[in-house]
């Protein structure tokens, strides 16, 4: 599948690996790594292999797999309470300009996970 990525972008670039990541995994279209502002442990982040800020501009080849990706990633966390959060726009609390799909567990504060 051919990439469409920024060359000022920093989430085209940690696709790139011209900015380091903690990788989780990756597909033919989409890239896992975790945040480095995490809300909670294990604070993942999923991004389309496609530069565009808002989701309703990515083709949908590219969307195909974000979801069955952030499955993965919390059936791979075991994860049993968390939250998928996608913002569109900086009214909607967007930060960085490229679609992204958060992965954000919450943990059990009574276990004592966090
Ligand atoms: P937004 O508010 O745009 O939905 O979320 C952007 C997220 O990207 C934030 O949770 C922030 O911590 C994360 N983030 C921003 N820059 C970097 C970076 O260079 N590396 C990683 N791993 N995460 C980043
Ligand atoms: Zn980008």
């Amino acid at each position: 599948m051919a990439s469409k990525l920024a060359a000022e972008c920093i989430f085209c670039k940690i696709i790139k690996g011209e900015i380091p990541s903690i990788k989780i995994a990756e597909t033919a279209s989409n890239f896992a790594f975790f945040d480095i502002g995490p809300l909670s442990e294990g604070h993942a982040l999923v991004i389309p292999k496609y530069h565009a800020e808002k989701m309703h501009e990515i083709p949908d080849e590219y969307l195909a797999d974000a979801l069955p990706l952030a499955k993965k990633i919390a059936k791979a966390l075991n994860l049993d309470n968390y939250n998928i959060l996608q913002n569109n726009g900086k009214l909607a609390h967007q930060e960085v300009p490229h679609v992204h799909f958060h992965v954000i567990p919450k943990p059990n504060k009574e276990e004592g996970l966090v």
